[in-house]
């Protein structure tokens, strides 16, 4: 498998079923890890927490199956937040539909999957809090990568502006052709003629691409996540389809990968 060349700020990884992806940056806030198909996470096997491929991944962030924390993703903008001392088990096995989950529990581990969709990664070292965000077209469009920067302020006191973001692997405006009510569906939402020339472009092939990195990148500085805090992996999921899982080029057959970040102790 040859592994594609990724943003500087980000390197790979040899864990015991393959290699991840992490980014130096959000590493020195909090232990993270995106896998790729070498993990072979199966929607099937996906149900629960326990599974085999789950608690490799969290083997991975020096954890076990007991700390992690998933949810039911949905493409809404609905943020799962869980308060130090709030967790049971119930919540854990209830997996409540959310498309972003906030915690300031230490040592909990946040995840996300996606096969094509953006997994984002947040931290702050100082207040002791991560997140992690699904963001696919619906979800962006909803706004959910400011709906957990928003939480995270509300609920824990955590500045935009000290937050570390990293976006893993997802199909890129390289290869992600949409639909023109894509646009639209934008516009309803309130962008601006700027913002919908910078995030759906025109592929030689006269189709129109939507920009996701670009989208959350623009959503996460408006809500006062500093733009050299955001690293963008720039790995596409269906370009390098041998590496990763896409829905765009494997249809039902795709697997999923997981994006897991352990929360970090509040200095
Ligand atoms: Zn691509």
């Amino acid at each position: 498998m040859h592994l594609p060349t990724p943003n500087p700020v980000f390197r790979w990884t040899a864990e015991p079923w393959g290699h991840g992806l992490v980014c130096t940056p959000l590493q020195s806030s909090a232990q993270h890890l995106f896998t790729t198909r070498q993990l072979q996470l199966r929607p099937a096997t996906s149900a629960g927490s326990h599974s085999s491929a789950w608690t490799q991944a969290t083997a991975s962030l020096k954890a076990g199956p007991d700390q992690l924390m998933r949810i039911s993703q949905v493409h809404g903008h609905t943020v799962r937040v869980v308060r130090r001392g709030e967790r049971s088990l119930g919540d854990q096995q209830a997996r409540p539909e959310a498309d972003a989950i906030v915690a300031n529990e230490p040592d909990l581990v946040l995840a996300v999957q996606v096969a094509d969709c953006v997994p984002m990664l947040i931290a702050d070292r100082r207040t002791g809090v991560a997140g992690a965000v699904h963001a696919g077209w619906r979800g962006t469009c909803a706004g959910i990568a400011p709906a957990a920067v928003a939480t995270l302020a509300r609920e824990f006191g955590t500045e935009p502006g000290s937050l570390i973001v990293a976006m893993g692997p997802s199909i890129g405006a390289c290869c992600y052709d949409v639909g023109a009510e894509l646009l639209d569906a934008f516009r309803t939402a309130g962008a601006t003629d700027d913002q919908l020339d910078r995030w759906f472009v025109r592929a030689p092939t006269g189709s129109l691409r939507l920009d996701l990195w670009t989208v959350n990148s623009d959503q996460l500085v408006a809500a006062g996540v500093a733009a050299d805090h955001i690293h963008v992996s720039g790995l596409c999921t269906q370009t390098h389809v041998d590496v990763f899982e896409s829905y765009r080029a494997e249809g039902a057959a795709a697997g999923r990968m997981a994006a897991l970040i352990r929360v970090p102790h509040g200095s």
